[in-house]
C-alpha cells in the first residue's frame, strides 16, 4: 500500500518537476574518506626527548577540578579569542624555555603570539578545510612562525553559554580544560553535534598530556606543534638553485640566494610549480613590502616561510599537493623578475618528482616512542577537492559540458570549515567595456573539458545554510533565500565587477569596486528590481547581489548605511544589470560614491558625494561590446550533486538541491524583469 502510494505521489509530481535537472554523480574517486576522531576516552602523553619527544597514550586521566573560569578575553577575534597568561613554572617548548602562554577559544596554547594575531595570517574564510588548516599550522610551525599546541583546533562558538575554558595551576602543573560547542550562524557553518571536553596539562619537566574526557564532534587538529625540520633532499632542480627535502608529510623547497647581488635583488617572486598533466600546484613567495607566500593552482591554503641572507625556504605538507601527488608528477621552477613570464613563453622544463603520493598520516592513538618535529593528527570529513576543476573534470566525463554556469553538491557532509565556497571565473569569451581582466578570460577546457563554462562555484555540502527555511533571529526566510543569494553572488563574479569610472569632480579614472572583485563598500548599489517578496513575508534592504550598500543621504555629509541579512538573495543594481548586458548605458540611472570616507559607525558613514553616471563609467571603461541587443540572455545552469559511489544520492538532498534551482531559475527571471533565462542542463540519457 505504502509503495503504491509513493509511486503515485512520484507520478504525480514529476511533470511539475520537469525543469528540475539537478544531475547526480556517483564520486567515489574523487572522494578521499573521512578520518573520524577516535581519542574520546583517551589521553595523549608527549615526554620531551633531546630533539623530540616521546609519545604514548593511557586511558583517559581523570581531569580534576576544572579550576578558574576564564572571563573577557584579552584577545577579542570571533574565531579564536584568547588569554595571555604567565607559567608557574618555565616551560620549555620549541626550543625555547616560555614564561607565559596564550590560552585560545580554538582549542588551542600558543607561545610568544595568541591565535588572535596568527589566524589572520592563515585565514580559513572562504574556503579552508581542516586539512588545509593542519597543513597551515604544520608549514608554519616547522618554518618557525608560529608553535602550538592544540587540543582540539576547530572553531567554536565565542557565547559563554557555549563555550567555557577553565584554567588551574600549581608549581606541578598548569592546566587548561575547555569545554565547546562549535561555532555555527545562519549563514555558516553545522549544527553542533554536542559537547566537547578536552583538557591540555603542562609541567615542568616540559612534558604535555592531552585528554579528551567528551568529544562529540567528528573532527578537529590534535597534536604538538615545535616546530624543527630535519629532513632529507630528495631533489634539486636548476643546478641547485632549488632543492626539495622530506621529512616524513613535510615538503621544504629552499632557494639560494645572493642577497646584494644585482640578479638577487631582481627576482621578486620564488616558485615551484608540481604538476600532474593538467593539473598543477604551485608554492611560491612574493618578495614586497612583506613577503607573501601563496599555493597556487589546484592547492590551497597558506605555506609557511623562511627567509635569511642565503637562502629562502617553503614549506608545504604533502597531503596539501594530494590534487598533483601521483605517479608521473613532474616539478619545475623559474626565478622571474618583474618583467619575466616564461609562462607565457611556454619554456617551462619540468622534470620527474620523486615522491607521487602524500605520505600516510600518522595515528596518535596508536602511536608509540620517539619522534621529531611536528607530532600531530588531522581528523576530518570525507574530502573532496575544494578546488572544483578536478571535480568538474570528472564530472564531465558522465554528463555533457553544455553548462555557462556550474555549482557543485555533495548530499554528504565534507571536510569544508565554514560550509561556504568561492568561485572560479572569468572563463569563456571575451567581453569589453566592463574591465580589463573581461576581454581575456581564461580557457579552462585543460583542467575542466569545457570549452563554454563561464563559471564555477562548489563544491559545497548542501548544510543548514542552504536549506528551504531559515532564521536570521530577525526573519524568517523561505525559498532558499540563501543558497539563491549565494548562488547569484558567484555566478556574478562572471562578470568580473572591475568597472572604472572618471571621477567628474577631479577628472582621474577610479575603480568602482574594490581588490576582491564586489562593488567598493561606499558604492551606493539599490536593487533596481525588488525580489524581496520570493523569499521573506516582510521586506528587507536589497543592495546588489555583488556588494556596495544602499545609502541613505542625510545632511552634511553624512550617509546611512542600511544593513541587510547576510548573503540573502537580493536584486541586482543597475550597474549589475549593465555589466550582464542585460540593459542598455541610456537605462542606468546615476547613482554615488563616497570618497574620502569616514565610518562613524557601523551604519554611518561620512564623505564626500561623487555622481557616478553612465557617461564617466563609459568614458573610463568604453562601450560594454557586446551591447544589450547582441549580449547572451540564455545560460544554461548544471547542478550537480555528489555522492558516494557505494549508495543512492540521498533522496532529502536531491529534492533540496531540485529546489535550489527551481528557486534559482526564478530568482533570475524576477531579478532581472525577465531579460535573462537560466536554463536548467539537462541530465544525461540513462543508459
Ligand atoms: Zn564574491
Amino acid at each position: 500500500m505504502r509503495a503504491c502510494r509513493s509511486v503515485l505521489v512520484f507520478m504525480m509530481f514529476f511533470p511539475a518537476d520537469q525543469a528540475s535537472a539537478v544531475v547526480p554523480i556517483s564520486a567515489g574517486p574523487v572522494i578521499q574518506p573521512g578520518h573520524y576522531f577516535d581519542l574520546e576516552g583517551r589521553t595523549l602523553n608527549f615526554r620531551p626527548s633531546p630533539r623530540g619527544y616521546s609519545v604514548s597514550s593511557s586511558r583517559v586521566r581523570p581531569a580534576g577540578a576544572p579550576g578558574e573560569l576564564l572571563g573577557k578575553a584579552d584577545y577579542q577575534f570571533i574565531r579564536s579569542w584568547g588569554y595571555r597568561k604567565p607559567l608557574p613554572f618555565p616551560f620549555r617548548f620549541g626550543g625555547k624555555v616560555w614564561r607565559e602562554v596564550f590560552i585560545n577559544g580554538a582549542g588551542n596554547l600558543t607561545f610568544g603570539r595568541p591565535e588572535a594575531e596568527l589566524y589572520p595570517e592563515r585565514d580559513t574564510w572562504p574556503d579552508a578545510t581542516m586539512q588545509s588548516v593542519g597543513g597551515s599550522i604544520n608549514d608554519r610551525s616547522t618554518a618557525g612562525q608560529e608553535l602550538m599546541i592544540s587540543a582540539l583546533w576547530a572553531i567554536n562558538a565565542p557565547e559563554e553559554e557555549k563555550t567555557q575554558m577553565y584554567f588551574r595551576q600549581s608549581a606541578r602543573e598548569f592546566v587548561v580544560t575547555w569545554k565547546t560547542e562549535r561555532y555555527q550562524w545562519f549563514g555558516e557553518g553545522y549544527r553542533p553535534l554536542g559537547p566537547n571536553i578536552f583538557q591540555a596539562r603542562l609541567t615542568p619537566d616540559g612534558s604535555i598530556a592531552l585528554s579528551y574526557p567528551k568529544v562529540s564532534e567528528k573532527d578537529g587538529i590534535v597534536g604538538v606543534f615545535p616546530g624543527g625540520f630535519s629532513g632529507r633532499q630528495i631533489a634539486t632542480l636548476n643546478g641547485g638553485f632549488v632543492e626539495a627535502s622530506q621529512a616524513g608529510g613535510t615538503l621544504r623547497f629552499s632557494f639560494a640566494r645572493e642577497k646584494g647581488s644585482p640578479q638577487a635583488a631582481a627576482i621578486r617572486l620564488y616558485r615551484v610549480t608540481l604538476a600532474d598533466g593538467a593539473n598543477t600546484c604551485e608554492i611560491g613567495i612574493s618578495l614586497g613590502d612583506s613577503p607573501k607566500p601563496w599555493f597556487g593552482g589546484q592547492c590551497t591554503g597558506n605555506p609557511g616561510y623562511r627567509i635569511d641572507d642565503r637562502r629562502i625556504e617553503l614549506f608545504a605538507t604533502t597531503f596539501e599537493l594530494q590534487n598533483v601527488l601521483r605517479p608521473g608528477v613532474r616539478w619545475a621552477t623559474w626565478p622571474a623578475g618583474p618583467a619575466d613570464n616564461p609562462e607565457q613563453d611556454g619554456h617551462v622544463d619540468s622534470v620527474p618528482f620523486p615522491l607521487s603520493a602524500p605520505v600516510a598520516p600518522a595515528k596518535l592513538s596508536t602511536m608509540k616512542g620517539y619522534r621529531e618535529g611536528n607530532i600531530f593528527e588531522v581528523f576530518h570529513y570525507p574530502h573532496v577537492s575544494k578546488n572544483p576543476y578536478p571535480l568538474l573534470h570528472y564530472i564531465y566525463r558522465q554528463a555533457p559540458p553544455q553548462d555557462d554556469f556550474v555549482a557543485i553538491f555533495t548530499d554528504f557532509r565534507i571536510d569544508d570549515l565554514h560550509n561556504h565556497q568561492g568561485t572560479r571565473t572569468p572563463y569563456g569569451y571575451a567581453v569589453k567595456g566592463i574591465g580589463a581582466e573581461l576581454t581575456e578570460p581564461a580557457d579552462t577546457f585543460p583542467v575542466t573539458r569545457s570549452h563554454k563554462l563561464q563559471a564555477v562555484t562548489g563544491p559545497a555540502y548542501l548544510g543548514p545554510r542552504y536549506e528551504e527555511f531559515l532564521e536570521d533571529g530577525d526573519r524568517h526566510f523561505k525559498n532558499y533565500a540563501n543558497a539563491v543569494g549565494w548562488l547569484a553572488h558567484e555566478f556574478g563574479h562572471r562578470w568580473g565587477l572591475a568597472l572604472q569610472f572618471r571621477n567628474p569632480q577631479t577628472g582621474k579614472v577610479e575603480n568602482l569596486s574594490n581588490s576582491s572583485g564586489h562593488w567598493s563598500d561606499y558604492l551606493n548599489t539599490p536593487a533596481m528590481i525588488s525580489v524581496w517578496k520570493m523569499f521573506c513575508d516582510k521586506p528587507y534592504v536589497e543592495k546588489s547581489q555583488m556588494e556596495g550598500f544602499v545609502y541613505y543621504e542625510g545632511p552634511a555629509g553624512v550617509f546611512f548605511r542600511q544593513i541587510p541579512a547576510w548573503n540573502i538573495a537580493s536584486g541586482f543594481s543597475a550597474l549589475d544589470l549593465y555589466v550582464m548586458g542585460l540593459i542598455g548605458p541610456e537605462e542606468v540611472p546615476d547613482t554615488f560614491l563616497i570618497a574620502k570616507p569616514q565610518i562613524r559607525s557601523g551604519q554611518e558613514v561620512w564623505g564626500e558625494r561623487v555622481p557616478v553616471r553612465i557617461q564617466d563609467i563609459v568614458a573610463a571603461s568604453g562601450p560594454r561590446d557586446p551591447g544589450v541587443h547582441e549580449s547572451q540572455k540564455d545560460f544554461t545552469v548544471g547542478l550537480y550533486l555528489l555522492h558516494e559511489g557505494d549508495r543512492q544520492p540521498d533522496a532529502a538532498k536531491l529534492k533540496q538541491a531540485a529546489g535550489i534551482e527551481k528557486a534559482l531559475v526564478e530568482y533570475y527571471r524576477a531579478a532581472t524583469g525577465g531579460r535573462m533565462h537560466l536554463i536548467a542542463a539537462q541530465p544525461p540519457a540513462v543508459n
